[in-house]
């Protein structure tokens, strides 16, 4: 049980400031939430609790490997079957990778995160093992696998004809077993009619991919079938989840609005890799459902704190002025956008009745005390020292030295 009076509480879809009389979580749900008027400015510190942040993009299977590949390209650091990543990754013995793997859920939860959406190398005993360091840490995982090895060579690649064999198909459905859906690196990974069998046997699962990372995504899938990677993905493979959209045209975003597709950015991966940065301002203009990622723990840290500042500054930089985007908007990108892609008993919002998934975030520090727009200051001031408790289901995921002494002498808050 946590009960909290006099604080203020991000609302709804919307994530509005609201002052709070009292906050009840019961079990794993916000039982009471005794709201009173919308706020803007605080003047004399209070605690704010917003959602718990879900972070959209992952391979914290190589957080193991932090700046590893500085000085490295893309292809270098991050491609199969040669890259520094995955020869790195097959020296870890399971029981060491395990450790790294949970660490860094651990520190995801210390930042505000209470989930996050994996690409899961290694097969299937990748998945396994993210799953593991899930139920170690209680930050929920959401397992996308992909092959462990790349089912197909280079010249079946290029003359885009051969399906999947036996051997490739037996591994995709027992790495559906253990995983919530599949992911692969690219769409020039595999054939066409690959693309099209596993949307087939994935039909109930999760399916996403990476999808213009960078131009070289583009030309080359045009080159091998004469069509972009983006189309193609759209029209073989229907993804529910589609990352980066760094190099989108204006014709690909009107295709990612036209179907409201899931879009995850990861400006900050994007721009450590020295690629353009994404249309943050034309997709925000769009009807895509935008989401946020930190990609590569081996690229980056997995702090969705610093994600979301900078792409405020990147968004506001690409509007042209000071006054768009709403911060709201961005914050709704690691928050209440997540309810579009995974449904459920998954919201990202915070209501009476729904699951206690939230953050308390100490606005009584200096720096945040006297605020005069709540919502911009949790968009681009919070550092991780200004966290108090992460929750998800009622379950507390981390809470502060502070926090921890506070209740050790009471018995709630
Ligand atoms: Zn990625």
């Amino acid at each position: 049980m946590l009960e909290l009076s006099d604080c203020i509480v991000l609302h709804g879809a919307e994530l509005i400031p609201h002052h709070c009389d009292r906050l009840v979580v019961k079990s794993d749900t916000i039982d009471r939430l005794d709201l009173g008027a919308p706020v803007q400015a605080i003047d004399h510190g209070a605690i704010v609790v917003m959602p718990g942040l879900y972070n959209a993009h992952t391979h914290m299977g190589d957080s193991c490997l932090p700046d590893g590949a500085t000085g490295m390209t893309l292809e270098q650091g991050f491609f199969r079957p040669h890259g520094y990543k995955y020869r790195e990754l097959a020296k870890r013995s399971p029981a060491e990778h395990l450790e790294h793997i949970a660490n860094h859920l651990r520190y995801m939860a210390q930042t505000g995160t209470i989930a996050h959406v994996d690409f899961r190398e290694q097969g299937v005993a990748g998945a396994e093992l993210l799953k593991a360091a899930s139920e170690q840490t209680g930050v929920r995982s959401i397992v996308l696998g992909q092959f462990h090895d790349l089912p197909f060579t280079e010249a079946e690649l290029e003359a885009n004809r051969s399906s999947l064999q036996a051997e490739a198909i037996a591994e995709l459905k027992a790495i559906l077993t253990v995983a919530d859906g599949f992911s692969e690196s690219t769409m020039n990974d595999l054939t066409d009619r690959a693309w099209q069998e596993i949307r087939a046997i994935a039909s109930d699962k999760i399916r996403a991919i990476h999808c213009l990372e960078n131009d070289g995504y583009r030309s080359l899938s045009v080159t091998r079938t004469g069509r972009g990677d983006l189309e193609r993905a759209i029209d073989l493979y229907d993804p529910d989840l589609i990352i980066h959209a760094t190099v989108a045209t204006a014709e690909e975003i009107a295709l990612l609005s036209r179907d409201r597709r899931n879009v995850v950015l990861n400006p900050r991966a994007n721009a450590n890799l020295g690629l353009p940065l994404p249309p943050i301002a034309a997709l925000l203009e769009s009807d895509a459902n935008l989401l946020l990622g930190t990609d590569n723990g081996l690229l980056n840290s997995p702090n969705l704190l610093a994600e979301l500042d900078f792409t405020y500054k990147i968004a506001k930089s690409q509007f042209g002025d000071a006054i768009r985007p709403e911060p709201r908007s961005i914050l709704q990108m690691a928050t209440s956008n997540i309810r579009a892609f995974l449904g459920g008993d998954t919201y990202g919002y915070l209501e009476a009745g729904l699951p206690a998934d939230l953050v308390l975030l100490d606005f009584t520090q200096p720096h945040l005390r006297s605020t005069r727009n709540v919502v911009a200051s949790v968009v681009s001031r919070i550092t991780p020292a200004d966290l108090l408790l992460t929750m998800r289901h009622g379950q507390v995921l981390y809470q502060s030295e502070w926090l921890r002494l506070l209740w050790a002498s009471h018995a709630n808050l």
